[in-house]
């Protein structure tokens, strides 16, 4: 039984990550990492990996690595902030700037609600269209945080900058959050609007395009007084949240940008190979600019696809949740990868 005094908690539904199984390997298509191993500069580091360095704490303020970000995106020291994994930027930023209420889309990443759920704050979830686009005006002018995925999650559909432009303008007393982990496979950023709009928390992750999903390294960035509630609370609860071995790694993968667009460049050509193999095998495709596919078939279940899918050997993800039971979403591994899906495919509705 549960010893939570607070019946928040004791109700409180918590995140479920997608399956990391350990008893066999997958091909694995379910929780949007990269195919393509990180860079070589990463790899060195690792190996000299300093480890003299680890009897003492590690810098908390990540001083070469915010001067990396910042060289690389145009930004302050003071605009930018470094976190473990961008998970606990999303979570500073509920607690930080939620308290009015949050809006954020009815099908998008399922951890914004457990975090208005974690900390009390009221939420609403509006609705996405028919089509699963989101519509501004749902979000302007209502006195609350937004938050928004940008491709969204899981249906991988994008706002133009001219869109989110309009969220800042209609909610200049409220914080609107877009959550870019997905940003680098085709979508456009919002961080060039930072110095612009002082409600813009513009978030980032190393978790996918940068092949880094177990470093856990997160970064946001937006105007310095923004991150400076976001710095209070991490020192007001763990100062050393991003570890001496990710601030060396993270700082590396920095030095070879270049590598990490080239395998997002690799995955956007076998995203496009994907997506017209589902076509002609009848599925529906969600146009994407992330780095996973949303698509449903006439012909099988959601969930009995993922089901065969994984007796063959193929994780993908399925949300058993209304609107979206049809779907699944395919992650973008590597061509051959793709290839040995599109194959179990054919073999799975062959056989029903
Ligand atoms: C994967 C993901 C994150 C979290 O990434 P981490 O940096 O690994 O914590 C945040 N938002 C969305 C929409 C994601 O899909």
């Amino acid at each position: 039984m549960s010893r939570f005094c607070n019946p928040k908690l004791a109700s409180l539904e918590a995140y479920t990550p997608g399956e990391q199984p350990q008893d066999r390997t997958y091909i694995k298509l379910n929780t949007n990492e990269s195919p393509y191993p990180p860079s070589k500069g990463v790899r060195k580091a690792v190996a000299k990996a300093t480890v003299d360095r680890l009897r003492l704490y590690c810098d908390p303020n990540a001083t070469a690595l915010k001067k990396k970000l910042a060289e690389l995106y145009g930004a302050e020291l003071s605009e930018v902030f470094i976190s473990n994994g961008s998970d606990d930027i999303l979570n500073f930023a509920f607690l930080a700037f939620g308290a009015d209420g949050i809006l954020f889309p009815d099908i998008s990443y399922g951890f914004y609600e457990v975090f208005a759920n974690l900390h009390g704050l009221p939420f609403q979830k509006v609705a996405l269209k028919e089509d699963f686009s989101i519509e501004v005006n749902d979000y302007c002018g209502k006195g609350k945080m937004v938050v928004i995925a940008n491709p969204n999650a899981p249906t991988g559909r994008t706002l133009t900058l001219e869109e989110i432009e309009k969220l800042l303008k209609a909610n200049p007393d409220n914080v609107v959050l877009i959550d870019e982990a997905y940003v680098d496979f085709g979508g456009e950023s919002c961080v060039g609007l930072t110095k612009k709009y002082a409600n813009l928390l513009c978030v980032q992750t190393f978790s996918k395009s940068r092949s880094m999903a177990g470093a856990r390294l997160g970064f946001a960035i937006g105007a310095p007084e923004l991150i400076a509630d976001l710095e209070k609370i991490k020192y007001s609860t763990n100062p050393y949240n991003v570890n001496t071995l990710t601030q060396a790694v993270g700082l590396a993968a920095l030095q070879e940008n270049e590598y990490y667009m080239d395998s997002c460049k690799r995955i956007i050509k076998s995203r496009a190979y994907t997506k017209k193999q589902l076509e002609k095998l009848g599925f529906s495709v969600i146009p994407s600019q992330a780095n996973f596919l949303f698509a449903k078939s006439e012909k099988i279940g959601g969930m009995e696809l993922y089901v065969k899918l994984k007796e063959k050997g193929v994780l993908v993800r399925h949300f058993e949740k209304d609107r979206i039971r049809d779907y699944n979403r395919i992650t973008i591994g590597s061509q051959k990868q793709m290839q040995a899906l599109i194959t179990a495919i054919k073999e799975i509705l062959g056989a029903c």
